[in-house]
């Protein structure tokens, strides 16, 4: 089902565009410029375009953004990977699902933007965006006065998310973590939470996390949480890590939006079945008091009990100086693969299965 599309010179300075032009075009796609940013879509087309996000801080660089728009119509689908500049495996399948969907096939509109936060992509940065170090899965729904990633959240939301049925947002292990594929979505009852949670099962992750509280401490929530805020269901999904592009992981994640579109009539491809995934009913992540090195004293996917060592903080004279138990049983869903640890870091997350 692949699609040629090729890069053509710009004909505009802030948007390139590009048409397939050889297949007669049927324009029954009900629903042409679902996102006002893009412009026309023509139905039956792939376009690639560079966006010219709104926001101040912004203004320097431009969003590489692929649109599909089916010959028939259907609903329209945003996904991002790059929330997290190091997360490979979930940039890679946007890039790839722009090269794979094929717009004479499709149902519906689906828009793909491969890296939101650019600035952390090109340095490298973990968690964070290098201009203003605020990690943007923290600052959603973001301020258009505000600091870089709060603008950056802040287009994406209007331009993008606010404009989608669905909202699919790629994740994984950032460069210093291993984890297990897991997606979350919030834990309510509006329809937007109920579709999120109906497509986060079926995309088939092997574990499924909804969660009705901020994990972490923030001055904003996270990308799914200010989805459902504006009614608009949506789900992060996670998979790959400790910077790696791993095709199981590449893999897992196409697999998992191939089925979220054939769920909502969008494609006919078949798509292997997975088991159900397991529900995770709490989530607690673990930090260290102290900074030091960080010895940990279990692995990814472990299971622990109340109490166990998790791990050892040591100085850099090689004095132990804390030990980290669990304050719960369950299993371990990510870890922090680097010995490097600052004051009150980040060591893993615990998770309990229903
Ligand atoms: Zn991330």
């Amino acid at each position: 089902m692949a699609c040629a599309t090729h890069w053509t010179p710009a004909y505009d300075s802030d948007r390139y565009q590009h048409m397939e032009g050889e297949t007669p075009v049927t324009h029954t796609n009900t629903s042409t410029a679902p996102f006002p940013i893009l412009g026309t879509l023509t139905p039956g087309t792939t376009q690639r375009h560079m966006v010219a996000l709104p926001g101040a801080a912004l203004a320097d660089d431009r969003w590489p953004v692929t649109s599909i728009c089916g010959v028939r119509p259907g609903p329209v689908i945003f996904i991002n990977g790059g929330i997290h500049g190091g997360e490979y495996p979930g940039i890679e399948t946007v890039i790839r699902l722009g090269m794979m969907l094929d717009p004479q096939e499709l149902a519906g509109t689906v828009v793909l933007m491969p890296v939101v936060n650019l600035p952390g992509f090109r340095k490298r940065s973990i968690f964070v965006s290098p201009v203003d170090e605020v990690n943007p899965n923290r600052v959603f729904p973001g301020d258009p006065a505000g600091s870089y990633s709060e603008q950056l959240v802040s287009a994406l939301m209007n331009e993008f998310i606010a404009h989608a049925d669905l909202y699919i947002d790629l994740h994984g292990g950032d460069i210093v973590e291993a984890l297990v594929p897991f997606s979350i979505c919030r834990q309510a009852d509006s329809p937007a939470d109920r579709k999120a949670l109906e497509n986060a099962r079926v995309f088939g992750l092997p574990y499924l996390l909804t969660v009705d509280r901020p994990i972490q401490p923030a001055k904003g929530s996270m990308s799914f949480v200010a989805a459902a805020e504006r009614g608009i269901a949506g789900f992060i999904a996670e998979a790959g890590s400790i910077g790696q592009l791993d095709e199981d992981s590449v893999q897992l994640l196409l697999n998992g939006v191939f089925r979220v579109l054939r769920h909502n009539g969008m494609i006919q491809t078949t798509v292997p079945s997975v088991p159900e995934p397991t529900l995770l009913t709490a989530f607690e992540w673990i930090y260290c008091e102290y900074g030091g090195m960080f010895y940990p004293a279990v692995s990814l996917d472990d299971e622990v009990k109340e109490g166990q060592s998790l791990g050892r903080i040591g100085t850099l004279f090689g004095e132990i100086i804390e030990e980290v138990t669990s304050p719960l049983a369950g299993r371990v869903l990510f870890v922090t693969t680097s010995p490097s640890m600052a004051d009150h870091g980040l060591l893993m997350g615990i998770v309990v299965a229903e």
